[in-house]
């Protein structure tokens, strides 16, 4: 069994296409040079985690909220009549600086197998009608699309899924901590765990991140804070 971890705990309708045999590892050689085509950005279902919709929030100057009801429906970024995403201007992408990871890796999809393993594959190549090549390798390409703080937010979101589902499957969740909030909603959570406790809440968007998994788990029971 393998899971596609590109936007956190639930596999996205693009990983559900991706063939296992396409599989490829960091030192792969793999290039790909955008045409700006747009197809990735039509018919696909992105799907985001709290620290995706904090990102696209900043970008937009709006709370996560707002971002979430505005640009979102479970948890999907939101499609125009024509299936186009909402975000998808005449220009490309308006909030490229801040767009989810999936839209980062693309046309790649990463993996993470039961064992904990991480793998890359490529979307079903009709999607894609860049300049496929090998000019660079996997690892070159992922770290130019500046994925890091993305893959290590779907990470640690991913990780805290399961943790919370496994106590929830187990029983083991306490009582009065069934009560998981909005999860997509970091402003708000931030506002009111930092308000009860006099403190001031981080600025920086992984800072603010780190603060709301440590809330998360306060609330399955996993109290590190
Ligand atoms: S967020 Fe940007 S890159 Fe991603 S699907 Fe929407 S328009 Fe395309």
């Amino acid at each position: 069994m393998s899971f596609c971890a590109n936007t956190g705990a639930v596999p996205s309708g693009i990983c559900a296409t991706m063939e296992p045999a396409q599989t490829l590892g960091p030192e792969t050689p793999f290039s790909y040079r955008c045409t700006r085509c747009n197809r990735c950005c039509t018919g696909k279902r992105i799907q985001v985690n709290p620290y995706e919709i904090a990102r696209i929030a900043q970008a937009r100057g709006v709370s996560t909220a707002e971002a979430r009801d505005r640009f979102t429906a479970d948890s999907v970024l939101r499609q125009d009549a024509e299936d186009r995403c909402i975000f998808l201007g005449e220009h490309g992408c308006s909030i490229h600086g801040d767009r989810p990871l999936v839209c980062r890796l693309f046309p790649l999809g990463r993996v993470i197998e039961s064992g904990g393993a991480v793998h890359f594959v490529r979307v079903d190549p009709s999607w894609a009608h860049g300049e496929f090549g090998e000019a660079g390798i996997v690892a070159d390409f992922v770290e130019a699309q500046g994925a890091g703080p993305f893959i290590a937010a779907a990470d640690a979101y991913f990780d805290w899924y399961c943790r919370a589902r496994e106590k929830l499957a187990t029983g083991t969740m306490g009582e009065g901590e069934s009560g998981l909030g909005d999860l997509l909603d970091i402003d708000s959570q931030l506002a009111a765990w930092c308000g009860a406790r006099g403190l001031k809440e981080p600025e920086l968007p992984e800072e603010r991140m780190r603060l709301h998994l440590q809330i998360l788990d306060g609330q399955i029971g996993d109290d590190h804070v």
